[in-house]
Parts: C-alpha cells; sequence; structure tokens
C-alpha cells in the first residue's frame, strides 16, 4: 500500500497517447485522447490472406511516438491500454469469433535484446479482456530488414517472404485463428503469417492492431 502510494508519486500516472500527467479518475488515456481522438474506421473487406481486419487508431504521429516508446523504450506496460482498446474495437465490430488467439512473434535474437516481445504482450492483454489464453502458432526465423525502409510491394513482399514458420501445424488445423500485431503499415508482414498458418490449414485468418497506416498528414 505504502509503496504503491510511493509509487504513483515518482512515477505518476501518464496518458499512453499524449503523455500528459492522468487526473485522479482518468485511467490509460486523459479525457481529449480518450474521446476526442478519432478511431480507426470500420475497414470494409480483408486483405491478401487475410479475411477481414481491424485497427483502434490511424498510425499517425501520436500513437506512433506512443507505439514508439511500447517497443523500444521500455514502456511495455502500455500494453494493457492498447489491449483494452484493442479488445473493445474487436468486440464492437463483430471479430470475436475465433478459435485461437495468436501474435505475430519477433525473432529470438530481437527478444534477446529487447526483452520482449510487444506482440505477445499486446496478445496477453487482449486475450485478458476477452477471457481468452494465446498460444503462439508462429516463429520468426531470423530479422529481415524494416519493411518501413523498403519501397514498392512487390519489394515488401519478397523481403518477408518464408520468413516465419508454423510451430505446430496440428495446433491450427481447421481453426478460426485472430492474429494480433502492434502496427499494420503495409500489412505484407501479416499477410505472409496469415499464408503460412492457411498453408497449415487454419480455416481463416482475422487480424487486429493498435494503429494502421492510412491517413497521410495528421499532426496531433
Ligand atoms: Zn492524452
Amino acid at each position: 500500500m505504502l509503496f504503491e502510494r510511493l509509487k504513483a508519486l515518482l512515477f505518476p500516472p501518464k496518458c499512453v497517447l499524449c503523455g500528459r500527467l492522468l487526473e485522479r479518475e482518468e485511467t490509460d488515456l486523459c479525457h481529449e485522447c480518450r474521446t476526442d481522438r478519432p478511431l480507426y474506421p470500420r475497414p470494409s473487406g480483408g486483405k491478401e490472406f487475410i479475411d477481414r481486419w481491424t485497427a483502434v487508431w490511424y498510425y499517425d504521429s501520436m500513437v506512433r511516438r506512443s507505439l514508439l516508446r511500447y517497443k523500444f523504450h521500455g514502456a511495455r506496460h502500455y500494453a494493457s491500454c492498447y489491449g483494452r482498446m484493442l479488445a473493445m474495437k474487436l468486440t464492437e465490430e463483430d471479430l470475436t469469433d475465433f478459435d485461437l488467439l495468436t501474435w505475430i512473434p519477433v525473432s529470438a535474437k530481437r527478444l534477446r535484446k529487447r526483452g520482449y516481445d510487444q506482440a505477445r504482450l499486446l496478445a496477453q492483454a487482449v486475450g485478458a479482456e476477452l477471457g481468452r489464453e494465446p498460444t503462439p502458432t508462429l516463429r520468426k526465423k531470423w530479422d529481415n530488414p524494416p519493411q518501413s525502409g523498403i519501397s514498392g510491394p512487390a519489394q515488401r513482399r519478397a523481403n518477408v517472404l518464408g520468413i516465419y514458420q508454423v510451430l505446430d501445424p496440428e495446433r491450427v488445423r481447421g481453426k478460426k485463428i485472430l492474429l494480433l500485431d502492434d502496427i499494420l503499415t503495409t500489412s505484407a508482414t501479416a499477410s505472409e503469417c496469415a499464408r503460412m498458418l492457411l498453408t497449415a490449414g487454419a480455416e481463416r485468418v482475422t487480424l487486429g492492431a493498435v494503429a494502421a497506416g492510412g491517413r497521410k498528414k495528421d499532426n496531433r
């Protein structure tokens, strides 16, 4: 109790998106970020190998900075906020009809370096909200150059081809899969993971992400 109060004094909770100190009645997000920030519109249709998909926010500057803190600067506690938001979005868009919850993993090398797999933490947080335990299904065999530095859809496709392996085809055969990742930019990576899961016999793959690209200019 004393420790908790001391912790709150030393590390007062801040808004996951804008970083402002939170008021006593606020959790995860400040009032402005929760009410005024536009959510990602419900997408129509799927993507290559992906049945349906959704994201919580646009991948614009404020969300991007939040996700960078989450991925590279140790703000792993953001997972619970992202998880709550994504679970709510999935529920709203009727995407919770799945047999198996899984995520797009980082490589073993990256995991050692970073100490955590951000997409796995997200899957655990979403799973906690939806009352489902996430299952590992994929392995990233090696680290490829980041997709963001590669131009052209064919080049991005080639950059991810064959780098994911299904851990146990028995586990995914005939299953409706909900695949999670933190950021969906070009979707080449997610499509490649979905392709592997479908090849291993999955019935369909639905995708959920914290943020997705789409809106070009936004400085908020
Ligand atoms: Zn905020």
